[in-house]
């Protein structure tokens, strides 16, 4: 009896076994079949390159490819090394860790390794940085800014409107539309806009947007590394940073941070189950602004605020992400090493997530230290702009590294107190008193202040169309504190509804066709004529002024509709006097003698003319005056 129970465990156990090996056999012969139909494909592998001598010395490479992630990557290189290798619940994504520290420029293949078998292959450079780089100098308050939409500008290629494989099609009858403007057409303008007075262009953003619809005004990314081939390529971008550079011009990258286009490739295949907000799935952001400060406000709105998306064209990136974070980072810093930029303008800057934004710009900031780059915070309150610039002080331990935010509430002071009446509370009293606010700022002299941009009705229409009132905001934003940007087309004055298509209309003579030509002055009526030219003389002026570039803002109170302030560096003065009044008006420069210390000569900087500050000066209505001071 107990020999048969015996007898019986023993056959038991050798069936088991049996049924262990077939089961182990069948697996790895399943394995061996499974690989040798396999064909690994390397889909995408980003950054497509990098740089030695970098302040980091990590880098992480995201591989995209069916199955890539069963895979082992294998490098040899001196100096570089694999730190690890991180994957996600997606199979398609290999995120690879680098140490490249002390590595020279040069190439070598990544091998992507399976049952020692290499399947797949990437030839992976590492360059050398251009001379300086790390130390370039970012835009700054002796820079005027040009705004430009690249669809809207100038066609210099008419062969790249419509290309192949990609969605949108030219179609200049409707306003939402391709236009066919292009990078090849602001290169071919650089001699106008030089001649203008302007040192550095911020291009809406000119990465690829492969979106069915509206895609021309750039905000809907679909592919970080490449320009859009309806704008050009990274070659062209590459030459117009290098022509612009040659004329002293700066280049000015419009970054998004916050979302991407809802047909980039991630979309298809998400590198993870939390790479975008919510799942994945739409649900619009309130748009509440002071949600990041408000100490009464809902947890839930808190949190919609970032995490909703802009629309739902725009999936909303989670920056938590620490492998998404890391993309980005190195995105940003590819490209200013890559193009050779001179800033960023970084786009919905309080709707990514904070703690991303300080170390993104902690990242940017210790690659580059004297890079300037500005967020928008479309926000009229300086409190709850000035929280995320550098040094400010705030109501919470947050450290931020961005050295400049746009001045959206001196625009609307400005754009409001030239159509006001005066008041105690209206009229450009309110400049005074928002500029009172500048406490508040780290450094409210890097700040970028503007009358308008690509999202708003053109100024000259904001102005009732008056001529003297443009050219008073004009006199304004070149002379106050801060660096001027301008959006194209202000200075010859067009006009605009509130309708986004309307307002980045085509730029007079940026097509073979056009009737006007704004480049040449050919057609342009007397208004515009009249704008072009005193902006111009403006700008030029401002070019090399001490006093605007590096003088201290110093103002007196609006009194009887007149504002004075001054620009003081050293010896070189600069006296401004703005006229809200409909009626001419009387100043009388020794009250200002704290300032202007007994000098008596002022030269008009528009018309050259000579005043006398012993005497009293006359200012007619409307109007402003600069006058450089002797
Ligand atoms: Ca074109």
């Amino acid at each position: 009896m107990i020999r048969f129970q015996l007898k019986e465990k023993l056959s038991a156990w050798l069936m088991k076994k049996i049924a262990y090996q077939i089961k182990v056999s069948l697996t790895i012969a399943a394995l061996y079949a499974f690989n040798s139909i396999m064909a690994y494909e390397i889909d995408h592998l980003e950054p497509p390159f990098w740089w030695v001598n970098m302040e980091e010395e990590k880098l992480q490479l995201l591989v995209h490819g069916k199955n890539i992630s069963f895979l082992q990557p294998q490098i040899e290189y001196e100096n570089v090394e694999i730190i690890s290798v991180k994957r996600t619940e997606n199979n398609n994504y290999l995120f690879i860790d680098l140490s490249i520290k002390n590595a020279n420029a040069g190439s070598f293949d990544i091998q992507f390794i399976r049952l020692g078998k290499v399947e797949a292959e990437y030839r992976y450079v590492l360059r050398e940085r251009s001379l300086g780089s790390k130390d370039r100098e970012g835009f700054d308050p002796g820079d005027v800014i040009y705004l430009i939409t690249p669809d809207r500008y100038a066609n210099g290629d008419p062969r790249n409107d419509s290309v192949d494989g990609l969605r949108e099609k030219l179609k200049r009858n409707n306003k939402d539309g391709r236009h066919g403007g292009d990078i090849q057409g602001i290169i071919d303008h650089l001699g106008y806009i030089d001649q203008m007075g302007f040192t550095q262009l911020w291009l809406n953003p000119v990465l690829v947007n492969d979106q069915k619809t509206y895609s021309y005004h750039g905000y809907s990314t679909t592919d970080f590394y490449n320009i859009d081939p309806r704008f050009g390529n990274n070659r062209l971008y590459l030459e117009l940073s290098e022509k612009a550079k040659a004329r002293g011009i700066g280049i000015i990258k419009d970054v998004i941070l916050n979302h991407i286009g809802s047909e980039h490739w991630w979309m298809d295949d998400l590198p993870s189950d939390d790479w975008i907000n919510n799942g994945g799935n739409f649900i619009n952001t309130n748009h509440i602004h002071e949600s990041i400060h408000d100490p009464h406000l809902s947890i839930f709105e808190k949190n919609l605020f970032t995490d909703g998306w802009f629309v739902k064209s725009m999936p909303d990136l989670n920056q938590r992400n620490e492998l998404l974070e890391t993309y980005l980072i190195q995105n940003s810093i590819w490209w200013i090493e890559y193009a050779n930029l001179s800033g960023f303008r970084v786009d919905t800057y309080p709707y990514v997530d904070k703690n991303f934004l300080s170390t993104w710009s902690m990242r940017i900031s210790s690659e580059y230290p004297n890079f300037n780059f500005v967020g928008e915070e479309w926000n009229n309150n300086p409190t709850i702009v000035s929280y995320w610039q550098k040094d400010s002080p705030r109501h919470d331990n947050y450290v931020s590294f961005i050295p400049s935010m746009m001045d959206f509430p001196l625009q609307s002071a400005i754009v409001k107190g030239l159509k006001e009446k005066e008041s105690w509370n209206s009229g450009i009293g309110n400049i005074f008193r928002v500029l009172a606010n500048d406490f508040q700022y780290g450094n409210p002299y890097n700040l970028v202040v503007f009358l308008g941009n690509h999202d708003m009705t053109r100024i000259y229409s904001e102005l009732n169309e008056r001529l003297d009132l443009y050219k008073m905001a004009m006199s304004i934003i070149c002379t106050i504190r801060g660096i001027p940007q301008i959006y194209y087309g202000t200075e010859i004055a067009m006009s605009s509804s509130s309708d986004h298509g309307e307002l980045r209309k085509d730029f007079p003579g940026g097509w073979p066709d056009d009737e006007k030509d704004a480049f040449t002055g050919n057609g342009l009526n007397e208004t515009e004529l009249e704008a072009q030219s005193y902006l111009k003389r403006l700008l030029n002026w401002r070019k090399g002024n001490l006093a605007i570039a590096k003088g201290d803002l110093v103002h007196y109170p609006v009194k009887d509709n007149v504002y004075v302030y001054f620009r003081n560096y050293q010896k070189n003065l600069v006296m401004v006097i703005v006229n809200n009044s409909e009626r001419a008006k009387t100043v009388y420069p020794n009250q200002y003698n704290e300032i202007i210390k007994g000098r008596t000569k002022g030269v008009n900087i528009i018309n050259n003319r000579l005043h006398y500050l012993l005497r009293e000066i006359n200012i007619s209505g409307k109007s402003t005056m600069i006058l450089e001071i002797h």
